[in-house]
């Protein structure tokens, strides 16, 4: 008998695939690592780009830019 998937998993690869960075911010490859972390609340990713050797964290701020300019 199979085991019914993991519903969290599966949320959580869901929002991976969703936040997960696709292009490298220097180049616009496609990052060929991007490793998901936490760091305290905010979710990370670490990048490495094999195509121009960029590495670095891109945190996804998701629906809505978190920006420093002061409400209009
Ligand atoms: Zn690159």
């Amino acid at each position: 008998m199979q085991a019914p998937p993991d519903r969290r998993f599966a949320a959580d690869a869901e929002a991976h695939r969703r936040d997960a960075p696709r292009h490298c911010p220097a180049c616009g490859a496609p990052p060929a690592i991007a490793t998901e972390f936490w760091e305290g609340t905010a979710r990370r990713f670490y990048c490495s780009c094999s195509a121009c050797g960029w590495t670095g964290e891109i945190t996804p701020t998701g629906d809505v830019a978190v920006g420093h300019e002061p409400e209009h």
